[in-house]
């Protein structure tokens, strides 16, 4: 499992530093200290996200050409009795797509909080496919990021035929056995943590940019 987003916020906090050492003007100096204090409190503090976008990726992924994939939502951290993330569901209609949590469910019915339907529970979508370039990817990755109000983690999963899959697979070996254990859980998912986005555009990035950079890694 691998970390992505480029740590744009360590640059600038460095930049403030060397900035400070070179300083010869104690007003700019104190400007510097102030900058340095927020900056510090801000990344400080703890980002949860609420949410978890998962997107398992066909075989055929591509830096350029349409690939398919399948998506779907969990809330983050609640672990159900089987242990994993607990789902989210969308709203059949089409001219909605809004969030049904499992707390909006009735018996076998549902109520959509945006439509303010009531669906029978077989009708939800569980999840969404597409085939799509990386470009139309990281569109749909950033609409239903902004549907979930900027709260969610970012997971991508590949499948074992891709290409990077295969290198990861192959650096393992040459490794030998036990790493070959060890890595094979966290094989083929990478992750893109609410607090690095978070990061990432608080200094300027584009959320498109982003996203787009991150599956086509
Ligand atoms: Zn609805």
């Amino acid at each position: 499992m691998s970390f992505h987003g480029p740590e744009d916020s360590a640059k600038l906090r460095d930049a403030l530093e060397t900035r400070l050492e070179r300083s010869e003007s104690p007003v700019e100096e104190e400007a510097l200290k102030t900058q340095m204090a927020a900056f510090d409190k801000f990344f400080g503090q703890k980002i949860d996200a609420s949410y978890k976008i998962e997107i398992q990726f066909g075989p055929n992924r591509s830096t350029w050409k349409p690939f398919g994939g399948m998506m779907s939502i969990f809330l983050s951290g609640t672990q159900m009795h089987g242990g994993g993330d607990e789902k989210v569901y969308i709203c059949p209609d089409d001219s909605c797509r809004g969030i049904v949590h499992p707390q909006d469910r009735f018996g076998g019915s549902v109520v959509c909080r945006k439509c303010n339907m009531t669906w029978p529970e077989t009708k939800l979508v569980g999840e969404l496919f597409f085939v799509l370039t990386p470009q139309h990817w990281a569109e749909v990755i950033e609409k239903w990021f902004m549907v979930l109000e900027s709260k969610a983690d970012i997971y991508l999963k590949y499948h074992r035929l891709d290409i990077r899959v295969h290198a990861e697979i192959e650096q393992e070996k040459q490794k030998g056995g036990e790493f070959l254990n060890k890595a094979r859980n966290a094989r083929g998912m990478h992750i893109y943590p609410l607090k690095n986005i978070i990061k990432d555009t608080s200094h300027g990035a584009n959320l498109r940019e982003r996203f787009l950079a991150f599956v086509r890694a």
